[in-house]
């Protein structure tokens, strides 16, 4: 047991002042009471404020090595420009001279940003199983582990999300090049996973297995319907229309757009997490809002990529849940996730505060639902602090510049659309306490180990 004293705190029940939050052995909130006074032996920091701490519903980590390599102006695609497409070549390029150490070491300086951001637990959508070319490892969930051992490293909260990637596009077309280190067939996966499960029995309690059809551009209907019983539990994620060009190459094949054919066809439901859901129609929207499905939405990197802007005002009226992930990590910044997905709803709309109610705080909305959406997408047991939940916490600082002055919802908003990054202080993970005064507790071996890693790497691209 260890207890926590703060002077304030985020509750599901509003702002509250003199909490004592008392975290148990196995991760989770034993109990939180407010109006509290101090005991001995309480951990107490002052000007702190305590909130929950999200999740990062949606990483591929192994492109966080490739941020600041691709943003020169490239050839066009066959669409024309440069676009997602021209990038995916170069992020294929780039896999081929990925070995699992690297992976790891790439892994653990993703996992340590991300909680060093804020977010106490992620959604790693793994799809890079096996050795340039297309071979398995000897052990078929080799890389796998690499991302385990990442995860045990920096203390994050893992929901792993082994990819089923059969087909290179639409239509059941093979698989080209980069593409070959994800594929499987079904009789492979279900040997991966097989793997899997043991991977994440060795792990902390708090971890989650889901499991991840890539896309419909990579899982065709009919696999989807044979794969069916791998999914039977746990979260299920996928990439649903991120590009205009998927859209349409996917209604020229099935006759339905992506969501619509997801929604019609796939049996969707809360345990489904849908990635980007970027081109809907209002009817996608409603139904898929309806559906209990959660939006995964990547702001930053949907910008990066020139993706799209997702229908957030439509999809909240329908009452539908978003969390957030930093997917391609070309930045790693809880806040600036939030902030990118509210600037962007309102430079499309051309108003102010888009995604809250009227009289509403922008930020408190933009949080409290990336806490609910997350913890759903992940099937982690938080995104409150009460008892029962695992004690993912953030604690930031109250007497940082950018909050002078603010008060309540305030203050999220100011860390939101005003603040920076080392406004977070201290951040658990199932009462993992990893980030400590803003760094965290492995930094210098973790960042030692990336820089080596990097520079093997660029002598063999
Ligand atoms: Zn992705």
């Amino acid at each position: 047991m260890s207890t926590l004293f703060v002077d304030k705190a985020l509750l599901p029940d509003g702002w509250a002042r003199n909490v004592r939050l008392v975290m148990g052995q196995n991760g989770r909130i034993a109990d939180v009471s407010a109006g509290a006074e101090r005991q001995a032996g309480d951990e107490y920091q002052s000007s702190r404020i305590l909130l929950p701490a999200p999740a990062n519903l949606h990483s591929h980590s192994f492109q966080r090595a490739m941020a600041g390599m691709t943003e020169n102006h490239g050839p066009a695609s066959i669409a024309g420009s440069d676009d997602f497409w021209t990038w995916r070549t170069l992020m294929y390029a780039f896999l081929d001279h990925l070995t699992p150490g690297d992976i790891e070491a790439i892994a653990a300086l993703t996992f340590m940003e991300m909680l060093e951001a804020g977010f106490a637990t992620v959604g790693e959508f793994h799809y890079v199983h096996h050795q340039p070319g297309g071979v398995a490892y000897d052990n078929i969930a080799e890389t796998s582990e690499r991302i385990a051992a990442a995860a045990s490293q920096t203390g994050i909260g893992l929901t792993l999300l082994p990819v089923l990637y059969t087909y290179g596009a639409v239509n059941e077309q093979p698989l080209k090049g980069g593409q070959q280190r994800f594929g499987c067939d079904l009789e492979r996966f279900s040997k991966l996973m097989d793997a899997e499960r043991r991977i994440v029995a060795g792990l902390p309690e708090d971890t989650v297995l889901g499991m991840a059809p890539h896309s419909l551009r990579a899982v065709s209907p009919r696999l989807m319907r044979e794969a069916a019983g791998l999914w039977s539990s746990g979260p299920v994620h996928i990439h649903a229309a991120e590009q205009v060009r998927e859209v349409e190459d996917v209604v020229e094949w099935l006759g339905a757009r992506p969501v619509e054919w997801l929604l019609d066809n796939a049996d969707i439901d809360e345990r489904w997490c849908f990635i980007h859901a970027t081109h809907m129609t209002p009817d996608e929207t409603r139904r898929m809002a309806e559906s209990g499905a959660v939006a995964g939405l990547c702001p930053m990197t949907e910008s990066n990529l020139g993706d799209g802007i997702f229908e957030g005002e439509r999809f909240l009226a329908a009452k539908g849940l978003f969390g957030i992930g930093s997917d391609s990590n070309i930045r790693i910044s809880l806040h600036e996730e939030l902030r990118t997905l509210e600037y962007s709803q309102r430079l499309q709309d051309r108003r102010r505060v888009v995604l809250a109610d009227s009289g509403k705080s922008a930020g408190r909305t933009l949080y409290e639902t990336a806490l609910s959406g997350g913890a759903r997408a992940m099937g982690r047991d938080s995104g409150a602090l009460a008892p029962g939940l695992y004690a993912d916490l953030v604690a930031i600082d109250a007497s940082h510049l950018s909050l002078a002055g603010l008060k309540d919802d305030q203050v999220l908003d100011g860390w939101i659309f005003a603040g920076d990054q080392n406004i977070v202080r201290d951040v658990w993970s199932a009462g993992r306490h990893m980030v400590r005064a803003g760094r965290h507790i492995r930094r210098d071996a973790i960042e030692a180990r990336y820089r080596t890693v990097m520079a093997g790497l660029l002598q063999r691209l």
